[in-house]
């Protein structure tokens, strides 16, 4: 790990970094650094060409967050009963002793898989977000099915193009119409509305926005196409079926580049624009609207957001909404196709990270939305397995986001269950644990990041020194590997290098 520099020698600087929020933008970051433990504004990146110098405001205003007095800074054992918010300090040496201690036990009593290392995406850094998985795989702790997110939409996705990729973000910019469904980007991925709203300065593109009520992207739409949640399939269907009937569906590239366009087109002789107002709810000239432009208008980039993630029949619904730019043909021209996400296009060997090469596919991988049945006890969650009772939770907050909160709570509020909780504030989950932990937030350790909304990876280096006693997710799970016994080579290296 580099030295940080001397505070009496160090000028004020600006130091790059990228942003670690679960967002698909990851946007490259500019940050003034006013001593080794202060950081001053934070700028988007002007010589990234996605980021293109605009980032939200809320990580314009981190100074505030990761200065803020709340933060945890000690490691605080539980005093009263459980999820009553009484803690008392304790060492990081004596709570981690706690954690192995009742890790052991566990394990002693019920198995391996009695112990469930859970996280997600409170930092998006390959490093400290994943590095909990080689503890998983080193002792063969329950294993983790991440399902709160992005499954419908990926595998959607994925059975509509063959790959979880697609063109380049930035080409929105050459799109003579972009189509922003199922994400709010005005608020939530402030970038593809940079690159939509070039194209429409530039190129008198048009924007349309698809979505289940009138927010900020609608607003801003040229064509707002407001439809009932879960109905985009149908949506998707009607204008594929004007496509094909208004002579706007590129044949050629059907047989050549997709498996069965003859049935696809027969299948939506049915689904026109009066079947699918009445599921969706949308009128019958919007769809006509909405077809007739994507079906002029070789150049559409299609971006796909997340919201399909969000009803049970997502997967469906987002093959049915990519194969619109197979149908136009879209997919052939600069400026044009479907893009949800760039997890296909890197390649990382994630072994020392992960700790892949212990993985025992044997070991159950418990489903990350059913934590709330899991903790209460049902056999099916647990697939007829151990019960859980020791728990170790980084970068994440069920009690406040998991399904079935009801559940969820009561499943906490378990005597026999012992929570560690490595967190960077109070959290509803870190409330109702037995040992809270304080953790680093992103420019006060090393990481990487990988962009999905674009393909730039970004490495994030330590910029200020942590408050207090944090410490990064990397350390503390190293540190209780050694006290649970798990051996893996990735513990005795820094973020950086092997030490
Ligand atoms: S837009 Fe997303 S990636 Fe960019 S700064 Fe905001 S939260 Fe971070």
């Amino acid at each position: 790990m580099n030295q940080m520099p001397d505070p009496r020698t160090m000028a004020r600087r600006t130091a790059a970094t990228a942003c670690p929020h679960d967002c698909p933008s990851t946007c490259a970051l500019e940050v003034d650094v006013l001593d080794e433990r202060t950081i001053g504004r934070v700028r988007g990146a002007r010589d990234n060409a996605y980021t293109s110098g605009v980032i939200c405001a809320k990580v314009a205003r981190y100074a505030e967050r990761i200065h803020h007095p709340d933060r945890l800074t000690k490691p605080l054992v539980r005093t009263g009963a459980k999820g009553s918010g009484a803690f008392a300090p304790i060492s990081w040496d004596d709570a981690l002793d706690l954690v192995a201690e009742k890790f052991n036990a566990a394990e002693a009593r019920y198995g391996s898989e009695a112990v469930w290392p859970y996280y997600y995406a409170g930092t998006m850094g390959l490093l400290m977000r994943d590095g909990i998985n080689r503890l998983r795989h080193a002792k063969n702790y329950s294993g983790f099915h991440s399902t709160i997110c992005v499954n419908p939409a990926w595998t959607g996705f994925i059975a509509g193009t063959g790959r979880l990729a697609g063109p380049d973000p930035r080409e929105m910019a050459k799109a003579d119409c972009v189509v922003i469904w199922g994400t709010n980007a005005v608020s939530t991925q402030v970038n593809v509305m940079t690159h939509a709203t070039r194209a429409r300065k530039e190129r008198g593109a048009k924007i349309v926005a698809v979505d289940v009520y009138m927010n900020g992207t609608m607003e801003q739409a040229d064509l707002p196409v407001l439809l009932r949640p879960g109905t985009d399939g149908a949506l998707a269907c009607a204008v594929m079926h004007c496509l094909f009937r208004d002579g706007n569906a590129d044949r050629d590239f059907l047989e050549r580049f997709t498996d069965a366009p003859h049935e696809l087109e027969q299948h939506l002789r049915s689904r026109d624009p009066q079947w699918a107002s009445a599921i969706t709810g949308c009128p019958v000239e919007t769809i006509e609207a909405f077809a007739a432009l994507v079906g002029a208008t070789p150049r559409t980039y299609f971006r796909l957001g997340y919201g399909f993630s969000r009803s049970r029949n997502g997967a469906a619904n987002m093959h049915a909404a990519s194969c619109i730019a197979a149908v136009s043909g879209a997919w052939r021209h600069e400026g044009g196709g479907a893009f949800h996400n760039n997890g296909a296009i890197y390649h990382w060997d994630k072994t020392l990270i992960e700790g892949l090469d212990r993985h025992d596919p044997s070991v159950c991988a418990l489903d990350q939305s059913q934590i709330g049945a899991i903790l209460c006890g049902d056999a099916d969650a647990l697939f007829n397995g151990p019960p859980v009772t020791a728990m170790l939770i980084q970068s994440t907050n069920p009690v406040s986001v998991a399904p079935d909160q009801t559940r969820v709570k009561q499943g906490f509020a378990r005597d026999d269950l012992f929570v560690c909780v490595h967190e960077q504030f109070m959290t509803e989950t870190a409330k109702a644990a037995d040992l809270v932990l304080p953790a680093t937030m992103f420019m006060e350790h090393d990481d990487i990041y990988q962009g999905s909304g674009h393909q730039y990876i970004i490495a994030g280096p330590k910029l200020i020194e942590p408050p207090g006693e944090c410490r990064s997710n990397h350390e503390m799970v190293a540190d209780l590997a050694r006290r649970v016994g798990a051996e893996h080579r990735g513990f005795a290296m820094s973020p950086r290098a092997p030490s």
